[in-house]
């Protein structure tokens, strides 16, 4: 059961903003779940809303689509690595304080369910991955749906009907943010698509040592080499394993690799010169947005800078 069905529609407007929380926290108090996709319990307060993202792409996605004058706060922020995150007590805190969680889902934040019940929240929360058809590594799905266009207009679609249904006398403006956005994800869509689609067939793979990349591959037809688990940014690879990668990328053909923020950029260097690879000039921007300012500040920032990094680092000079 839901809250939405507990109140319906017209149980929801006649509540007042404080009936309808305390309606909710006894909801919640009774073991209910208060919320699955975009059903929302209760309008709000006549004040700004307080939302909280999981990690920095999604808290983007919410600035660019809440009400400018929403508070967004992102538990994991720029350049910080979401798998690896260790709650803090200020992440409790924001979520006591907040009206809205936005969680990415699909394992991403492993150490979310255990916040969520230290904060004792009782907010809802709402999963980007609940928009989308995800892609699956192996047995399990893979989390990283933000790389892949398609996908992210859905979950922008999700969390606009959300924000919609939690605030509807700004529904208007929030359909106009949805509107924008949108244009805007097109845009950067079209030109990543032209760029991409130009390369020849045997001019599309690439590695990386974080596979976070599947559904940026599938969305414009490159073929990603899937990563050893021996190159992870935890572990110093044996010279059999560094071996082991030289000869895959040789055998597999891999064109360029791509250095990660996060690993050791001198032994990628050693490894693409060994397999014959070249060494792509720009990072790819994996699970995390840059400091504003940076090449990377905004999810739309992210997309168009990965799509020209590929096309570049892949339409380059032959492999040696
Ligand atoms: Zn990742």
């Amino acid at each position: 059961m839901t809250a939405g069905r507990t109140a319906g529609p017209s149980r929801r407007a006649y509540l007042g903003g404080l009936a309808a929380q305390v309606a909710l926290a006894s909801l919640v108090a009774s073991g209910v779940t208060p919320i699955s996709r975009a059903a929302t319990p209760a309008p709000l307060p006549n004040r700004p809303l307080r939302l909280v993202a999981s990690f920095s792409i999604l808290a983007d996605l919410l600035r660019q689509l809440a009400p400018p004058d929403a508070e967004v706060h992102a538990l994991v922020g720029p350049e910080a690595d979401t798998h690896a995150h260790a709650p803090t007590p200020a992440d409790a805190r924001w979520l006591a304080q907040a009206d809205l969680l936005v969680a990415n889902g699909l394992g991403f934040e492993a150490w979310l369910p255990r916040l969520r019940e230290a904060a004792a929240a009782a907010l809802p929360m709402v999963s980007a991955a609940d928009a989308i058809e995800p892609l699956r590594r192996g047995a399990l799905p893979d989390p990283h749906l933000w790389h892949d266009p398609a996908r992210v207009r859905q979950v922008a679609q999700l969390l606009s009907l959300t924000l919609q249904r939690r605030i509807p006398a700004q529904a208007g403006l929030l359909r106009e943010r949805l509107a924008d956005f949108l244009m805007r994800l097109d845009r950067v869509d079209a030109d990543a698509r032209a760029r991409l689609t130009r390369l020849p067939d045997d001019q599309r793979r690439f590695y990386t040592p974080h596979g976070g990349y599947a559904y940026l591959a599938a969305a414009y037809g490159l073929d990603m080499v899937t990563p050893m688990a021996s190159t992870g940014a935890d572990l110093e690879p044996s010279a059999a394993a560094v071996a082991r990668l030289v000869t895959l990328l040789r055998k597999t053909g891999v064109r360029a690799v791509f250095v990660d923020a996060l690993r050791d950029e001198r032994l990628m260097r050693q490894i693409a010169q060994d397999s014959g690879a070249v060494v792509a000039r720009s990072r790819l921007h994996g699970d995390a947005l840059t400091r504003p300012g940076g090449e990377a500040d905004s999810w739309l920032a992210l997309m168009a800078h990965n799509t020209r990094a590929l096309a570049d680092a892949l339409r380059g000079p032959s492999r040696t």
